[in-house]
């Protein structure tokens, strides 16, 4: 596909250079100036950036719902994908709440809240109010169980067409999985959409090795644009709180998963890695793992080998539901809030984190931010007022890129365990 250096050695290249002009830009003309070259340069940044991230996420409708259909009639029996289905929902909904609990022990161990002059922050503009009394009326179950519900009822579409249009990956992959299990059963009378469906699966393919020819160019633009707009001093004050999140993500996808890898998938994580370290550089560049799934999928299939029937259906769900990264900022941030305004949340309001955390991942939309909004979830219910989102906005597009790779790592590992679980295929060691 790419003449000399492969793909991913010109992206990390990309991002690398992307760090050290804009860490330059951001210290010799500062961010958001509005004026003279350095307006120029900011706007080429932002849309040369913006053109990358509009042609993945243009592929992303149709790539969803042909793979899922296709994946859906080459599993055959819906025995089979039912097993396949129940395998992914377990070990994401597994991973998520390992990712949760870690963030929880070294949040506890570390306490990044404390010791911290709420001065200093006041003095960089990050301004909170202290709740008077924190309240666990109307906290947790009900809540979570309104929130499971939701999910799963909303998931059925109501106008297939419509929820093609807003792209809501849930219920195209509801509708897909739907048809396709009608369509298998109807054999040979169907063949004709299948036929369809697998040619327009083959033009998407294609469409995502062209889009990645610019790849590392728009991914230097965004990387500088990033490093250019990003607050150094506030940098400096949440750094405590930044390190627990990164530790947090690291222990998660440098050791558990891996670990679940290994011993479920059969698999050799480095190897995984290796295969997939194109997505990984994309999610982290992007923060979004819907934008980076036309090249998740590309690479579990093409380079670590997963057959199509499982990647193109555990991948497209778990870009959207199976967020480790994000739920473990969230547990991590929601206590690191509470610290900061002096409150102490006990065992029972950690549970309460626990639950809403994962539930709130769930329900992150796979795009930059998202995890930033679900966490109202999480603070709600153990009673901390929703401005305490403002203490950590400053920092949060740097850790959303770190998660969001941990995201699409967790999707990655899934289908490989998944894939070993369904029996027969193929797995190196
Ligand atoms: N940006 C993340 C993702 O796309 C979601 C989040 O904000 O945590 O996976």
């Amino acid at each position: 596909m790419t003449k000399g250096l492969d793909l991913q050695w010109k992206i990390l290249i990309g991002i690398l250079g992307g760090i050290l002009i804009g860490v330059w830009l951001n210290q010799t003309v500062g961010p958001d100036v509005q004026e003279g070259w350095p307006w120029t340069l900011g706007i080429l940044l932002k849309y040369g950036g913006e053109i990358f991230l509009r042609l993945l996420r243009m592929l992303i409708v149709p790539l969803v719902a042909a793979s899922v259909f296709s994946a859906v009639v080459n599993l055959g029996q819906v025995g089979e994908l039912g097993k396949v289905g129940i395998h992914t929902l377990l070990y994401y909904f597994a991973t998520t709440a390992l990712a949760v609990l870690t963030g929880l022990i070294l949040v506890n161990w570390i306490h990044p809240g404390h010791g911290i002059d709420p001065e200093s922050l006041r003095h960089l503009g990050i301004e909170f109010s202290v709740p008077e009394a924190v309240s666990i009326q109307g906290v947790g179950d009900r809540n979570a169980v309104f929130i499971i519900l939701e999910t799963l009822i909303e998931m059925i579409p109501i106008n297939p067409f419509e929820a093609l249009a807003k792209a809501d990956v849930l219920q195209i992959i509801f509708f897909s999985v739907f048809f396709g299990i009608i369509a298998g059963k109807l054999g040979k009378k169907t063949e004709s959409v299948r036929v369809l469906v697998e040619a327009l699966d083959l033009i998407v393919a294609k469409s995502i090795e062209w889009v990645m020819l610019i790849a590392p160019y728009c991914i230097f633009l965004l990387v500088t644009d990033i490093f250019m707009d990003l607050g150094l001093p506030v940098l400096q004050v949440l750094a405590k709180y930044a390190f627990t999140v990164f530790f947090g993500l690291c222990i998660h996808a440098f050791v558990t998963l891996p670990l679940l890898v290994w011993l479920i998938g059969g698999y050799n994580p480095f190897k995984l890695c290796k295969a997939v370290s194109t997505a990984l550089m994309t999610a982290w560049s992007t923060a979004s793992s819907a934008a980076t799934l036309p090249l998740t999928m590309d690479c579990v299939h093409r380079k670590a080998g997963v057959p199509s029937k499982i990647s193109d259906f555990v991948l497209p769900l778990g870009a959207t539901v199976n967020m480790d990264g994000t739920a473990l900022y969230e547990s991590v941030a929601v206590i690191f809030i509470a610290e900061l305004m002096g409150i102490q949340l006990d065992f029972s309001m950690q549970i309460v984190v626990f639950i809403t955390a994962t539930l709130a991942a769930i329900g992150a939309a796979a795009v930059p931010g998202a995890g930033l909004v679900t966490m109202g979830i999480v603070l709600t219910a153990v009673g901390l007022p929703l401005d305490g989102i403002g203490l950590i906005l400053a920092i949060d597009r740097l850790l959303d890129q770190f998660r969001t790779t941990v995201n699409v790592w967790g999707d990655t590992t899934a289908a490989v365990v998944v894939a070993r679980l369904d029996q027969g295929s193929p797995q190196r060691r």
